[in-house]
């Protein structure tokens, strides 16, 4: 039997790629596995690890 499941994965705003392909049934926890890997998170703009970087003042700088 196969059922579709939905699942969350978290996609980077700048070169959309997937922090974890398996995905997550939860939202939280898909946030929290992005977080875990060093992922910028706020509360509408995401950004993976290649993609970022902060400044001396603790800015945001897209790469
Ligand atoms: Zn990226």
């Amino acid at each position: 039997m196969i059922t579709e499941e939905k699942c969350y994965v978290m996609t980077c705003d700048k070169c959309g790629c997937v922090c974890n392909e398996q995905g997550h049934s939860d939202r939280n926890n898909a946030i929290e596995a992005a977080d875990d890997s060093g992922w910028y998170i706020s509360e509408n703009k995401h950004y993976c690890p290649d993609c970022y970087e902060m400044d001396d003042n603790e800015q945001l700088v897209l790469k």
